[in-house]
């Protein structure tokens, strides 16, 4: 049996990041069992799917390189394969067709409810059709109406669910669009999905298609069903708690290889490890060891996660990420340092590449402002001698290295008597703007001679 595994989002707003979880476990789970993955667009819902979900689906999963075995499948683009279904449970009495009116359903749940019993449709129409079949109507699918259903979750354990609670569910409407359940049934057996692995808010829908995919003979697919992500404040992770949308991690700067190891930790465990690659990842996951219990997001340990990356992966692995921020911020990569040694000097001080990118802007730009009360507090008269002695044996440097660098701040300190903690301030301004930087050699070399001594000229 070939592992076979589906993400399918319907393409309604963004793409959340607990969806994200999801896609991820389908596609973890298939690469270790050499499955097949697959991306199912749900968008049947014509009112409520655009193109640009759908969009931002596939550029989210294509930027995380959760890619899927094959292109992605749409379901509106499978509408004749539904109607034939429908006409062949229609045939097989596995459907019928219900023309009751909206009038005589309301009236009909009232009395329900009135009674204290659970609204549920009363079989009318399968007693009784029409004299004129071009009335309107939806079909429903015949529920069994007792004895029990039991999913067998990878996850939750054992579900169990009374048909009783089940109602006949429409699964084409009077204009013969086919509805949710129903799809993800026919789907689910065409494409031979062995595991169905999604969010537990779809564990009620669960029963449902378990008994339409009995009533066809197919074989059941494993369920799996992922708790949901929390925000700090126990509730689901949404809008208000900040970033909930894959699209805005990125924005903040988040490599790819971070959000992928965090989400997979967010969940799911083996041993104590923290740190996988992407290959012991594929090697470790097993739906089964999923945990039982909602996961709350952890936006600092995203950040630790993305700092160690930012560390410890090669610099040609980092660079076509942060060119994008780069970009973003309009910054000519070519007009400051190589970006390798940018990303080794401020990987320590930064968590995401947006604040990389930020605090590589002076060293790029050919013009900094520096903020008066800055020059006021930093660059006074004696931080100013310091300077401008520092700026002479920069000068007469004939090669810009770190230890050459070095040797001319010590210099400096050695000639002037002039204390750092007056003049290193003071040299920061200059050149960034800002008093806080990385070692005084380090971003001399960083910005580079030209731009270093014409700043220094310019405060001095
Ligand atoms: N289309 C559904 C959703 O976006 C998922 C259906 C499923 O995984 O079965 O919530």
């Amino acid at each position: 049996m070939t592992v076979c595994t589906r993400f399918a989002p319907s393409p309604t707003g963004d793409l959340h990041i607990g969806s994200v979880r999801t896609a991820l476990y389908c596609w973890l789970y298939a690469k270790r069992h050499q499955g097949h993955y697959i991306l199912r667009i749900e968008d049947t819902d014509l009112a409520r799917s655009t193109p640009e979900a759908v969009r931002v689906i596939i550029d989210g999963l294509g930027w995380l390189g959760l890619t899927a075995d094959e292109p992605p499948i749409f379901q509106t683009k499978r509408f004749d394969r539904y109607r034939e279904v429908i006409d062949a449970w229609l045939a097989k009495g596995i459907a019928y067709r219900c023309y009751c009116s909206t009038e005589r359903l309301a009236a009909m749940r009232e009395t329900q409810l009135a009674n204290k019993a659970k609204p549920r449709y009363d079989r009318y129409c399968l007693q009784h059709q029409p004299s004129d079949p071009a009335l309107p109507y939806v079909v429903r699918f015949k529920n069994p109406s007792d004895g029990q259903v039991v999913v067998h979750d990878a996850v939750l354990g054992d579900v169990v669910f009374d048909n009783q609670e089940l109602d006949d569910l429409i699964i084409a409407r009077s204009d013969g669009t086919p509805t949710y359940n129903f799809t993800v049934v026919v789907d689910d057996h065409d494409m031979k999905i062995t595991h169905v692995i999604r969010g537990n808010d779809h564990l009620n829908n669960t029963p449902r298609q378990i008994n339409m995919l009995a009533a066809m003979g197919a074989p059941l697919p494993i369920y799996a069903h992922i708790p949901m992500i929390l925000g700090e404040d126990g509730k689901k992770l949404s809008k208000r708690h900040g970033a909930a949308s894959v699209l805005e991690y990125q924005t903040m700067g988040f490599l790819p290889v971070a959000i992928i190891n965090y989400l997979a930790r967010l969940g799911w465990s083996h041993g104590d490890q923290e740190i996988f690659s992407i290959d012991e990842l594929i090697q470790h996951f097993d739906i089964y060891d999923v945990h039982k219990s909602p996961s709350a997001f952890d936006m600092e340990k995203l950040r630790w996660l993305n700092q160690h990356y930012l560390k410890t992966l090669p610099p040609s692995e980092v660079i076509p990420y942060l060119q994008v921020h780069m970009q973003a911020l309009n910054l000519d990569v070519t007009k400051g340092p190589a970006l390798e040694l940018l990303i080794a000097t401020y990987a320590e001080r930064v968590h995401t590449l947006l604040t990389l990118a930020e605090r590589a802007r002076p060293y790029y730009q050919n013009d900094i402002t520096i903020d008066a009360s800055l020059l006021a507090k930093h660059v006074n008269a004696e931080a100013k001698q310091a300077l401008e002695v520092l700026s002479v044996k920069l000068t007469a440097l004939t090669v810009w290295d770190l230890p050459s660098l070095q040797t001319a701040l010590d210099a400096t300190l050695a000639d002037t008597g002039i204390k750092l903690g007056v003049w290193g301030p003071a040299l920061r301004v200059a050149l960034l703007g800002d008093a806080a930087s990385p070692p005084l050699a380090q971003t001399l070399m960083l910005m580079g001679r030209e731009k270093s001594l014409s700043r220094l000229a310019a405060v001095y």
